[in-house]
């Protein structure tokens, strides 16, 4: 059995990934509150969020990997998980039909429909990993009440990749459910973005340094000043519904190789702002490396 430890949505593609490739995997999932995923605005965007060098590579090549995962996700027959194509920024604001930037070949999704169709296709334990042991040709899990051994472990903690000694830190995000109609792609404007979401809108997103998951007034607030001035189409629009997540950020970009100190386990962590976009490419990196040192230690 492959461990992955964490269930968002770079763990669930990651574990789907494997089981694809023949593995046997079994995700632990410990439903800490304040994962990124649930908070994601989903977008799949390298163009307006003004990536550059190896980022923006990694971030196209990801890109190239959606419409695949999606086919294959919605072939278990689990239902859509939003993938749609589109993408807008706006060069001025208010933001105007007449002055808006395309990116035509990015897109967005729905990180949940994603989280929850590649976690249908495993086993998932709810159990927090506390220790992980490396042990003769595997790793051992501990969790509070029970041992599991396993021949590999990624670890896809999010924010809390921390506590297996990554350097890896929490930048909290808080986004709102707006009432308002959407525009017909996510839009760019000052700063925040709109996005579709089941008729509404998505609006996000503060970015504060802390652990803290509790909903602050003062950055609802926030996101919320002046917005008639950026977004025309969010006049009067109601507030439904705030999130927050901590999106786990690394200095270095996204971690997705070996541990640094712990033989038979992996990382796939580190996305910072853009686990979901990066997903697939993570997923298949790692599968590659999983794969290349158990036919190792097999041969
Ligand atoms: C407001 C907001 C908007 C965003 N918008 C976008 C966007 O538009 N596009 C984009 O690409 N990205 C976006 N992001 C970033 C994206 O959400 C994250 O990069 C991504 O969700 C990280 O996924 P993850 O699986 O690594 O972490 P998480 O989603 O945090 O999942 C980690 C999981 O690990 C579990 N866990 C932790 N420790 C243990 C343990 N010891 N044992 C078992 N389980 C454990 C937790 O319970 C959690 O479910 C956004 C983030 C926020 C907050």
């Amino acid at each position: 059995m492959i461990a992955v430890i964490g269930g968002g949505v770079v763990g669930a593609v990651v574990a789907f990934e494997l089981q694809r490739r023949g593995l046997e995997v079994t995700v632990f999932e410990a439903r800490l509150p304040g994962a990124a995923t649930p908070a994601s605005a989903g977008m799949l965007a390298p163009g307006p969020e003004g990536l550059s060098g190896a980022a923006l590579e990694d971030a196209r090549a990801a890109l190239a990997l959606w419409p695949d995962l999606a086919r294959a996700l919605e072939a278990h027959g689990r239902g859509s998980v939003g993938l749609r194509f589109g993408m807008m920024r706006a060069r001025s604001v208010p933001a105007h039909e007449d002055d808006l930037e395309a990116f035509p070949g990015e897109g967005w999704v729905n990180p949940l429909a994603v989280r929850d169709a590649a976690l249908k296709t495993v086993p998932v334990l709810q159990q927090q990993v506390l220790r992980l042991e490396p042990v003769e040709r595997g790793v051992r899990l501990h969790s509070a009440r029970h041992t599991h051994t396993a021949r590999a472990a990624v670890i896809a903690a999010g924010a809390w990749s921390a506590n297996f000694g990554l350097p890896v830190y929490p930048l909290r995000g808080q986004a709102l459910l707006l009432s308002a109609a959407p525009y017909p792609t996510p839009l760019y404007a000052a700063g925040r973005y709109a996005v579709p979401r089941a008729g509404r809108t998505y609006l996000g997103a503060s970015v504060r340094a802390t652990w803290d998951t509790r909903i602050e007034a003062q950055e609802t607030e926030a996101l919320l000043h002046g917005l008639e001035g950026i977004f025309p189409h969010l006049r009067g629009a109601a507030v439904l519904e705030a999130r927050v997540g901590l999106r786990p950020f690394c200095d270095q970009g996204p971690l997705e190789g070996a541990h640094p100190s712990l033989p038979g386990v992996w990382c796939a962590t580190g996305h910072g702002r853009h686990g979901t976009l990066l997903a697939p490419l993570t997923a298949r990196r790692v599968a590659d490396a999983v794969q290349q040192a158990l036919a190792a230690l097999s041969a």
